[in-house]
Formats: C-alpha cells, sequence, structure tokens
C-alpha cells in the first residue's frame, strides 16, 4: 500500500473531512534529515496535517507552507504542499532528543515547546495570505485545530499520529481533518463532538489495520460518509542545480568573490530533501557575470 489522501463528506455535506496515510512519505523524509525519533514524529505530523491541507487549495499551482517557528529545542520546522499531494519539509534541529512523556510517548510537545505557526496560501495574487496563531500545545494537531478556529473561522478537529519503530523508522503515519461547514446543525455538531472524545488516537487506529476510509468511516459512523475523491501524495522536492544556482546569485558580488578566490569547489544542500549540488570554481565565476 502507498501513501494516499482521501476526501469525504457527511451528514449532507454539512462535514467535510480529510484522511492521509503517509507512512511512507515521512520515512523518506526521516532518511533524507536523518532525524531523531521525536524530530520525526514532529516532522510527520506536519507533513501529513500538510499534505490534507495542500489538497484543499483550489488552484492548480497553489502552494501551501506551514512554518512554525519555536523556543523548543528543534527550533522550527517548514512544510510546503501543493493541490496535488506533493510535500516536502524540513526541521532546523533534527537530532533533538528529550526523555519521553510519562504517557510513554515521544515528548513533542515538549522539543517545540513555545511558538507560532504561521500557514502561508501563495494562490498566484500579488501577496500570499498569510494566517498566524500562537501554539497551544505544540503537539502540532491541536496547533493545526486552534489555528482553524481562529485563522480561518472553521470548527476543526485534526488527528494526527505517528509511529515511530524501534530501529527509529516509521512504522505508520497518518492523520484526518474534520471540518464543519457553517450551515451544520447543532444535532450534528453535538453528536460529532461526543463521538470525537471517544475515538482512538490516529496511531491506534492504524495499528488495527484501519485504511484512511475506515477512519473516517469510523469517526463519522454517526453520519452518512461519502467518499469523494482519492489522490496520491508523496514527498516531492522540486530543486534543480538551476534552482540552486539562482538562489547562489542572491548572496553579494563581495561574499561570491571571497568564495571564488578560495579556489575550491563548494556543495550547496537542498534545505528540503537534503540533495548535494556541486559548483566548481570556472561554475561559480559563470553564476557571478550573470
Ligand atoms: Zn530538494
Amino acid at each position: 500500500m502507498s501513501d494516499y489522501i482521501v476526501r469525504a463528506t457527511a451528514a449532507d455535506a454539512s462535514i467535510r473531512a480529510f484522511a492521509i496515510r503517509s507512512t511512507d512519505l515521512v520515512e523518506e523524509a526521516r532518511k533524507d534529515h536523518n532525524t531523531s525519533p521525536i524530530a520525526t514524529a514532529a516532522l510527520g505530523r506536519l507533513l501529513s496535517g500538510g499534505a490534507m491541507m495542500g489538497s484543499m487549495l483550489k488552484g492548480e499551482k497553489d502552494l501551501l507552507t506551514l512554518q512554525i517557528q519555536c523556543s523548543g529545542e528543534i527550533r522550527g520546522l517548514t512544510v510546503t504542499a501543493d493541490s496535488k499531494g506533493n510535500v516536502k519539509g524540513c526541521v532546523l534541529n533534527p537530532n533533538v532528543d528529550l526523555p519521553p512523556r510519562e504517557d510513554g510517548k515521544l515528548n513533542v510537545g515538549g522539543a517545540l515547546d513555545l511558538g507560532v505557526l504561521s500557514v502561508i496560501k501563495d494562490m498566484g495574487l500579488k501577496e500570499p495570505y498569510v494566517g498566524q496563531c500562537q501554539l497551544q500545545t505544540g503537539e502540532i494537531a491541536e496547533d493545526l485545530t486552534y489555528y482553524f478556529a481562529t485563522s480561518e473561522q472553521v470548527p476543526s478537529a485534526v488527528g494526527l499520529g505517528v509511529l515511530v519503530d524501534k530501529d527509529g523508522s516509521v512504522k505508520d503515519a497518518g492523520g484526518f481533518i474534520i471540518q464543519l461547514m457553517p450551515f451544520t446543525s447543532d444535532e450534528v455538531v453535538e453528536k460529532l463532538e461526543e463521538r470525537i472524545k471517544n475515538i482512538d488516537s490516529v496511531t491506534k487506529m492504524m495499528e488495527r489495520g484501519l485504511s484512511p476510509e475506515e477512519i473516517l468511516k469510523e469517526i463519522l459512523c454517526d453520519f452518512d460518509v461519502e467518499i469523494t475523491d482519492t489522490m496520491d501524495t508523496r514527498f516531492y522536492c522540486d530543486c534543480s542545480k538551476d534552482k540552486v544556482a539562482k538562489a547562489i546569485a542572491t548572496i553579494s558580488k563581495k561574499d561570491l568573490d571571497s568564495i571564488i578566490n578560495d579556489g575550491e569547489e563548494i556543495e550547496v544542500k537542498c534545505q528540503f530533501c537534503n540533495s548535494a549540488y556541486k559548483f566548481s570554481v570556472e561554475e561559480l565565476k559563470e553564476i557571478r557575470k550573470a
């Protein structure tokens, strides 16, 4: 089974819902960034949420960026997703390591601590849309829930889970987003709130072998669920030597000269996927001329 996102509606379209299986893409991110278990969980949750939020974008070329700046040891995370299930991300401190919480779970909230979540939507307009909120728990699902409620005024329930295996690899990753439309009846709202209090965690549901479709059907069992759409999702970085060269060209001529005068080839790594690009002194001189 590979990764995918499902979209659904329920209760006469007064609820819209998303669920994702993201095990492979989170494992890909873990390998690219060589993340510690806490960093894997934090980045994996943000990637899973980001991929689902990307699938909400309407325009073909729209891009969504989730950025967290925080005071905890992980220092920050960035995830970028498009509308077609492509997602990439990075973490400032991939080696963060803290003792587990009292319940034995990875202390993601402790690794993030206080901070700000920014949601940037680039929809091809002059200015991107930027929404911001304070981190609530640093556990990411609660922070996204708070973002939806305060910045977009959409009452939502977000669940995200990453299960890290003993060898550090990703065993399961996934999540869901349930959103209420403005015309949702009070009866539906109350029933759903009650239901959400009693569901298993995402990692537990995945351990039980539930697919994204089954996760939505389990959460929304009191309502008629209709799966409307399925799309593949993957960790994908669109970096290239050309793009990196353009980034180098933005360095001041003075700094470029100093690199060129060192007389050695340089290696530049893509922050999102860690791919390394080498530039010879000759190539650097060409970039400087341009
Ligand atoms: Zn890259």
